[in-house]
């Protein structure tokens, strides 16, 4: 039937396509790779989970900050931004200043991660999200200085800190520049680890690359929502340099978790309650971890009573 493929189809595509590209009306509906068409304000207030599959759609760092906080109230934490945003006026089809000018008009971020400070369940937390719309989440020499600067922030105010990644890895428009931020973002890490302060990271979909290699591995708690992509080189690299057929879950956070790479996966609705308990739990030990090195100290100077003396003298 030639007229219906010829006539009939491409006029009620054009139908559809006019509507949706009205300028100014917000767009109704919206589709998910079950294919099923959902009305997006349903979807809004599903966290962004299909309710017909559960798949896990992305959401930008603002939406993520006000589902995670109490009352969905937060501070943006203003973050530093690097005196040269492209060292390399680097150029591939596009020019890079031009990708980070619509980037930043599209999110409406200066660069791919966000910091924020709220309260999750009543206790202060600091929390770190990347836009995965923001040139693919990838890490810049400004991403880099914002999730330090969360750090910073939670080492003073004495908070936990989670990160929610959604990444493609490093941006290589910077090149070095965002590479050295792989060893910077894990220095801060470590920091952070040393101040006796939780570490959280939880693995959106897509995680990838430097993002993956870096701070992202190096949670206390690693968890990772469902269906999300975990992966340092792509499925389809691996496969074409080790010539074999991959599981058809590879890299997927459930066959992540099978092998022993997560701690959990949780679905979106329960990672408020999940990180909220596990983090009171972390805190107590804490607390108890003071009081035994207390103990241990009573004990030590009742063994050795000048070695005590002369430490505390
Ligand atoms: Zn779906």
């Amino acid at each position: 039937m030639n007229w219906i493929r010829n006539f009939l189809k491409p006029k009620i595509k054009s139908l559809f396509r006019k509507k949706s590209s009205m300028k100014g009306a917000p767009e109704l509906w919206s589709t998910c790779e079950c294919k099923q068409l959902i009305y997006r304000e349903d979807l809004f207030k599903n966290l962004s989970v299909c309710p017909n599959c559960g798949s896990h759609h992305k959401i930008d760092a603002r939406s993520r900050f006000s589902i995670f906080f109490d009352h969905s109230q937060f501070e943006i934490l203003p973050t530093p931004l690097s005196r040269l945003d492209d060292p390399l006026n680097f150029q591939a089809k596009k020019k890079y200043s031009d990708q980070l000018k619509d980037a930043r008009r599209k999110t409406n971020q200066s660069d791919s991660i966000l910091v924020a400070y709220g309260k999750l369940n009543g206790m202060e937390v600091t929390c770190a999200a990347m836009s995965f719309d923001f040139i693919g989440g990838s890490l810049s020499q400004n991403s880099g200085e914002a999730f330090i600067a969360g750090i910073s922030r939670a080492i003073e105010f004495k908070t936990p800190f989670v990160v929610f990644t959604a990444s493609g890895g490093a941006r290589m428009q910077e090149n070095l520049m965002s590479l050295v931020q792989m060893s910077r973002t894990v220095l801060a890490v470590n920091e952070l680890k040393k101040a006796n302060l939780p570490y959280f990271v939880v693995m959106t979909n897509p995680t990838a690359g430097g993002v993956t290699a870096s701070f992202a591995g190096l949670g206390d708690i690693a968890i990772a929502e469902p269906g999300a992509t975990v992966a340092f080189a792509g499925a389809r690299v691996i496969k074409d340099t080790v010539k074999e057929e991959l599981p058809p879950n590879f890299q997927l956070s459930s066959w992540i978790l099978e092998h022993g790479g997560l701690d959990m996966v949780v679905e979106r609705k329960y990672l408020r309650g999940t990180i909220s308990t596990l983090l009171q739990i972390l805190l107590k030990k804490k607390e108890s971890q003071v009081i035994s090195e207390t103990e241990t100290d009573d004990v030590e100077s009742q063994i050795n009573p000048k070695t005590s003396k002369s430490q505390s003298a």
